[in-house]
């Protein structure tokens, strides 16, 4: 099956539309109103239309913390973890049952580790720092493993030594690492529990998916060129590495169940093709993450419920279809658990009204943060959402871009977004989905200092309450980097 892939998760769809607008984007009825799909559970707008989280107005938080800053849903973050874990997990009840793994990559601190290991979900690692993370908050070691296609030899010690018991399992990338992880586990008189990742030949994007026989990428062992039957049969004959089971990992912001359906079966062709020439049915089968999430109206995410329902009868089928026991599996949503936890408030510094070559006009407004704090519209084309957040706009709405302080054309915040046609300086502006490879990615360019993250959760008098979980850089954490004696 082969389907043409965009290489842009937006790319095809930025044709003009109207007046300079993508097709896309619709000509809102009332531009201060809010999509909830696109905000946490806690976020509403007041007839005033002043944003807020948990009752507690962006206002506040503005004034308290100063901005940018990421602002955090607690309760909305420990509810999409806990439905991966409950809800994806049911149907998996009478199977072999689910485990999930929080990809830690998407957003990761010490509070959000607790907040994993609270709700009952184990930790997906992918370095030393991510892992000293999970040791800074005593996350058990069968709980977390970890990732990564060229693990340092440090980093593969400090794992199989993780709190003395080592960590629940590695995930195994290459001939080189089999060889690696065996070596150190034998050194320290240990048997290591692990994974193969396995290159299936699917990569997902977005609604599009291509399948092929072949992978040029960096990633796992090649399923087509028989790598990873071949890392099986060396893993089986080490005594230090204890096989658990296959890993397929096949993209991000993925929107149904029928990539990981050709992923699944292909991985269970290997998976009962081991049982049968080694005698050995593998308990552990992980299929990875990438459930993607509404950035803006044109995405429709499936929810946990669906997407566990839609997994598990593939996994069904394909295991009654290859004559085996469906395996205990897992999986590591990142995005679908973090991303829309968290939405961005930005004060606007200038607006700037452009003429369109097409015809039209543009606002271009300039925030005091940028691709700095947000770097997936930069490197990938990503679409996001914006509204005014301090006050409910006067005027009818105008096309806009939000554009960061950044000495770079391409330093674009929201691409194409309407917003009231009296934003003004001072207004302040709230992008949603930015929990999830914003502050993950974030840099110091131009020496800005990167935001704060401000957690929101019911106070004792049930109106939202803000703390910092990660406080703002400041330009002394900056220059102590810059040695000058
Ligand atoms: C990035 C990654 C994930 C998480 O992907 P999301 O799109 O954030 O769900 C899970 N597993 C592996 C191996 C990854 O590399």
């Amino acid at each position: 099956m082969v389907k043409v892939m965009r290489t842009h998760e937006a790319g095809a769809l930025h044709s003009d539309g109207y007046g300079g607008a993508p097709q896309w984007l619709p000509y809102p009825p009332d531009v201060n109103a809010l999509l909830p799909i696109l905000w946490p559970a806690g976020v509403a707008k007041g007839d005033d239309g002043v944003l807020t989280v948990r009752g507690l107005p962006v206002t506040d938080i503005a004034k308290e913390f100063g901005t940018p800053a990421y602002v955090l849903d607690e309760d909305d973050f420990r509810a999409r973890a806990r439905a991966f874990r409950v809800d994806f997990g049911a149907p998996f009840a009478d199977l072999g049952g689910l485990s999930v793994y929080y990809a830690g990559k998407a957003f990761l601190c010490a509070q959000v580790a607790r907040w994993v290991l609270e709700e009952g979900l184990n930790l997906d690692v992918c370095s030393g720092g991510e892992l000293a993370v999970a040791e800074r908050v005593g996350f058990p070691g069968e709980r977390i493993e970890l990732h990564g296609n060229n693990k340092s030899a440090a980093e593969i010690e400090a794992a199989v030594t993780y709190r003395g018991t080592g960590v629940g399992r590695i995930v195994l990338d290459s001939f080189d690492e089999i060889e690696r992880v065996a070596q150190a586990a034998g050194r320290l008189g240990i048997v290591v529990p692990v994974m193969i990742r396995v290159t299936v030949g699917v990569e997902a994007h977005t609604h599009e998916f291509i399948a092929t026989a072949h992978e040029d990428q960096k990633f796992g062992f090649s399923l087509a060129g028989r790598h990873a039957a071949k890392a099986v049969a060396q893993i089986l004959a080490c005594a230090e590495l204890d096989l658990r089971g296959l890993h397929s990992h096949i993209g991000s912001q993925i929107f149904d169940t029928a990539a990981f359906e050709v992923a699944a079966r292909r991985v269970l062709g290997l998976h009962s093709e081991v049982a049968a020439e080694h005698g050995r049915a593998l308990p552990e089968l992980c299929l990875g993450g990438g459930f993607g999430i509404a950035y803006t109206s044109e995405n429709t995410p499936l929810g946990p419920r669906e997407l566990g329902d839609g997994l598990a009868s593939i996994l069904r089928r394909e295991c009654a279809a290859e004559g085996i026991d469906v395996p205990a599996v897992s999986i590591e949503p990142g995005r679908a658990i973090a991303g829309p936890s968290t939405f961005t408030i930005y004060e606007v510094g200038t607006v700037k009204d452009v003429e369109l070559d097409g015809g039209g006009r543009r606002a271009y407004v300039s925030v005091d943060g940028g691709m700095s704090d947000n770097v997936r519209t930069a490197l990938y084309g990503a679409d996001y959402s914006v509204t005014m957040a301090n006050r409910a706009g006067a005027g009818t709405p105008m096309l806009s871009r939000v554009v960061g302080k950044h000495c770079e054309s391409g330093d674009v915040v929201v691409m194409d977004e309407y917003l009231p046609s009296d934003v003004r300086p001072g207004d302040l502006i709230a992008v949603p989905g930015t929990g999830a490879y914003c502050r993950a990615l974030s840099s110091q360019y131009n020496h800005v200092p990167r935001p704060p993250v401000v957690a929101v959760r019911p106070g004792p008098d049930g109106r939202g309450q803000a703390r910092l979980i990660v406080r703002r850089e400041s330009i002394e954490d900056i220059l102590g980097l810059d040695l000058d004696d």
